[in-house]
């Protein structure tokens, strides 16, 4: 097996710490995990590169950057109940699962649940949640949540989200079109009081289900 620790420091440095990412523990957990493992194996070697890459089933593993400003976004501390929704490859889950206390992660496809749940459990990460049903949902029996990020593209905010999101929570998500999407963080202040900032243009596989874009668009 070959040893990426130098292009995964090389990746932390060029591509999130010169780009802004500050915080320390998103940088640690971002070094530590194995992303090499989490991609198709043809696309190994590549993993570490500045770019998203297939997963399979026409789906994609973020940029690395996408992975640490939505992770930073989130405002994690260690003890937090969190939600991802769109596990695909698990790696945002390993990221999640060395930044909060608790992660539950909801994913459509279940071969990619599967395959995500077999590397989780490689890398020491078995204690991440995995769940297939539609995301739009959100996962309503372990609501409320800290933090909800959601790594596939929304036509708009599915109100389940806001509804199982602490007060005090974090929201960050892709909203915008098919091709591109504004990622947004929104915060719950109070039981009907919400902020909402935008930080970055992205782009997204899109969010399929309910409460998201219909499944043969
Ligand atoms: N977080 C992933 C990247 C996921 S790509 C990683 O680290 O690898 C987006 C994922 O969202 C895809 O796997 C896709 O199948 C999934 N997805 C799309 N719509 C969904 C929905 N309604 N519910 C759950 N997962 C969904």
């Amino acid at each position: 097996m070959s040893d990426y620790s130098i292009a995964r420091r090389n990746m932390v440095d060029r591509q999130l710490k010169a780009r802004g990412i500050k915080d320390p523990r998103v940088l640690a957990a971002v070094g530590q995990i194995p992303r090499h493992l989490f991609v198709e194996d043809a696309f190994a070697s590549q993993a570490y590169g500045d770019f998203p890459l297939p997963i399979g089933e026409k789906q994609t593993i973020s940029q690395p950057y996408m992975v640490g400003l939505m992770s930073e976004a989130l405002l994690l501390t260690g003890k937090e109940k969190v939600l991802e929704i769109g596990t695909g490859s698990g790696y945002q889950a390993a990221v999640l699962a060395k930044l909060a206390g608790r992660v539950f992660s909801v994913e459509r496809i279940p071969a990619l649940a599967r395959r995500a749940r077999r590397i989780l459990d490689s890398i020491g990460c078995g204690s991440v949640n995995i769940k297939v049903t539609d995301g739009t949902l959100g996962w309503e029996d372990e609501a409320p949540f800290d933090a909800i990020v959601v790594t596939a593209g929304a036509p708009s905010v599915p109100d389940c989200y806001l509804r199982q999101l602490a007060i005090g929570g974090r929201l960050v998500i892709p909203v915008g079109d098919m091709g591109v999407q504004v990622l947004k963080r929104i915060t719950r202040i109070g039981e009907n009081n919400f902020s909402e900032e935008q930080l970055v243009d992205c782009r997204f596989v899109p969010l399929l289900g309910k409460l998201g874009w219909r499944e043969e668009a």
